[in-house]
């Protein structure tokens, strides 16, 4: 049989070592690649997200039998023309046990939650420039702080764990959750953020969740609280968290993710950032892990050896 992996070319080894030896793999990078191959491969592995599976390149794939992602979501995928031919599309959407033990989006949150909270950027900085005077970057002690987390979900559920490490308690908001996690006081939006010192942001992009946070929500938060966003850029208001930390009402806030990425040339966060060091922006990498896609890798080759076990 023949896989067509898409990934990054340091984790064809070990692909091809997680399979048997009756499965060759093949390695695509890009159309051109994919386009060489799709005629002949039974198995299409995914882990790029960067090619699409339009329904005319489906069709090159005569001998296809299953198509199979190491992401939650295959957007990138036209299901349809899978299902009308019967193969079967396996994402990771479902794979909570799996999930729940990918941490490096949340270990993100936590790191940005930190540097907030200890002037990281401009004491690095400082010291970059030759100057060593601590009293420019005083830190603000987690022990016994409020973490208010909104989305209790996977990543929001490794925050509240990483609180607990650090003597902080929890708070959260979550209308969708169901068992409720013991160590988070369940609360409503508008408490969480009057009583939060840091506050999380854990949930999909959708109609609901965009601009969760806005003018209304910054009003209400404690003067010098820190905020950490690593879902999605629309989740905020942008503009009203420019307000909210020239007012000082936000302290500091840590963002992995903007409002419109990649193109962040307009950006008046980032041009915030330029000039004041109680703003991180990094670029969404805080699911960028190879350690996790390879252990993503070997859950999927198995599921493979599984369909067709099976
Ligand atoms: P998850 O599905 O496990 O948890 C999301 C939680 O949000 C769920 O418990 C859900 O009930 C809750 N929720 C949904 N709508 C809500 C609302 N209106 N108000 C409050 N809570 C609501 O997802 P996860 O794995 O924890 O990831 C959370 C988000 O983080 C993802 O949707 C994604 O956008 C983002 N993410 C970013 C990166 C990165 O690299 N920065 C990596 C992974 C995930």
């Amino acid at each position: 049989m023949d896989l067509l992996y898409l990934g990054p070319p340091d984790t064809c080894e070990h692909v091809r070592a997680n399979l048997p030896k009756n499965i060759n793999v093949y390695f695509a990078i890009d159309d051109a690649s994919v386009d060489q191959f799709i005629a002949n491969c039974d198995i299409i592995l995914d882990a790029y997200m960067r090619i699409r599976f339009s329904a005319d390149r489906i069709s090159k794939a005569a001998k296809l039998k299953l198509f199979i992602t190491a992401t939650t979501g295959a957007d990138h995928v036209d299901s349809e023309s899978l299902s009308q031919r019967g193969i079967p599309l396996l994402t990771l959407r479902d794979q909570r046990d799996v999930l729940r033990n990918i941490t490096p989006a949340a270990e993100h949150s936590w790191l940005l939650l930190m540097a907030c909270a200890r002037r990281l950027r401009s004491a690095i900085q400082d010291v970059l420039m030759g100057e060593w005077d601590r009293n420019k970057h005083p830190g603000i002690m987690l022990n016994g702080k409020l973490l208010g987390i909104i989305g209790c979900g996977r990543i929001g559920l490794w925050m509240s764990r990483y609180a607990a490490a650090f003597g902080m308690q929890c708070v959260g908001f979550d209308p969708y959750l169901d068992p409720w996690p013991e160590n988070i006081e369940k609360s409503n939006l508008e408490s969480l953020l009057r009583r939060s010192n840091f506050i999380s942001i854990h949930v999909p992009l959708n109609s609901e969740t965009r601009h969760l946070l806005g003018l209304k929500e910054f009003q209400l938060m404690k003067s010098g609280s820190v905020i950490v966003n690593t879902s999605r850029g629309e989740v905020i208001d942008e503009t009203a968290l420019l307000s909210a930390l020239l007012e000082g009402k936000v302290a500091a806030a840590g963002l992995d993710v903007l409002n419109g990425e990649p193109d962040i040339g307009h950006n008046h966060l980032v041009e915030y950032a330029r000039r004041h060091d109680n703003l991180i922006i990094t670029p969404h990498i805080g699911g960028f892990s190879p350690d996790a896609l390879r252990f993503i890798l070997s859950f999927s080759c198995k599921r493979v050896v599984d369909f067709f076990k099976g």
